[in-house]
């Protein structure tokens, strides 16, 4: 399984709006805080995540501002975001960035941590009414904002996004950003559009990016992606021909592998795989697997 897809806890959601429960669990000794910053850069400690005990930190937040994320067994996880120019941070303590914290967090931690991301950047980008712009305030511990003014209630979105792998016969197409890292390369993706099923928008994605017809569109699994709040739908299609053309600017070079090149191409550092704990790389070792190739050792 691929990162952030292993999250052991149960949201229970049907007690969110205990006041007097969640103030209980918020109390608990055992109790577990995330902590954020303004710009959603993750507490950390030099082992890890930052957790263990915070709550009981001298200067841990107002607890009336945690967000629940659920239970994993009988420890209740929440998350919170602080000013960090009043917070003071332990000689050992630091903020990171999530694309540089989470690397360093091992499963099922990692899960947590972007599914408390993903929940602080919603709040962020919610806090006034889309309807009549007041404030909006907090309820459900954190799962839903209401308007001030109009009491309209908003709820936690995540942003759907196709990935798939494109093959024709026993050959993989591969593609390259421009702003990405030299020779890294992955599979093609884009976002989900109003009014469109995921297997339409692979189809449309696919034709955008390369002008190649694809068919045969089949799911193989998805992945919450907290860069900032979407969620990956991973799809295996087939095109019809090998006749690529670049018309989005996004994409500067794509090739085709098979079994004879690929592991060369590793190999020289020609290309290098995207992220091992991506469900791209996912959708490209599920075709090397296909055609018997290990491509373990090129993971990073
Ligand atoms: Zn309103």
């Amino acid at each position: 399984m691929w990162k952030f897809s292993f999250s052991p806890l149960d949201r229970q959601s049907h007690c969110r709006s205990d006041e007097t429960q969640q103030a209980k669990w918020r109390a608990q000794d055992n109790v577990k805080l995330v902590v954020f910053n303004e710009d959603l850069q993750l507490l950390m400690s030099p082992d890890g995540l930052h957790a263990a005990n915070a709550a009981h930190h001298t200067n841990a937040p107002d607890q009336q501002h945690w967000l629940y994320l659920g239970h994993a067994e009988n420890t209740p996880w929440f998350s919170a975001v602080v000013d960090s120019h009043d917070f003071e941070l332990s000689f050992h303590q630091q903020w990171k960035s999530l694309r540089l914290a989470l690397p360093l967090i091992a499963e099922p931690y990692a899960s947590t941590i972007a599914y408390a991301k993903a929940l602080h950047y919603w709040h962020q980008q919610h806090q006034y009414c889309g309807r009549c712009g007041e404030p909006t305030e907090i309820y459900s511990a954190g799962h839903e904002l209401v308007c001030s003014h109009c009491d309209s209630a908003i709820y936690p979105r995540t942003d759907p996004a196709v990935i798939m792998s494109v093959t024709y016969k026993d050959e993989l197409l591969l593609a390259r950003q421009s702003s990405w890292p030299e020779h890294r390369y992955s599979v093609l993706a884009g976002f989900v559009e109003p009014g469109e099923s995921f297997e339409q928008a692979v189809k449309r994605e696919v034709w955008e990016e390369s002008q190649l017809k694809v068919s045969n569109v089949e799911y193989l699994g998805s992945q919450p992606w907290p860069f900032p709040c979407s969620i990956m739908i991973g799809f295996t299609a087939e095109a019809s021909s090998q006749n690529v053309h670049l018309l989005d600017q996004e994409l500067e070079h794509a090739i085709w592998v098979n079994a004879d090149n690929f592991i060369e191409q590793l190999e020289s550092g020609d290309i290098i795989l995207p992220s091992s704990g991506s469900i791209s790389y996912h959708l490209v070792e599920h075709w090397a697997q296909s055609l018997g190739l290990n491509i373990a050792k090129y993971k990073h």
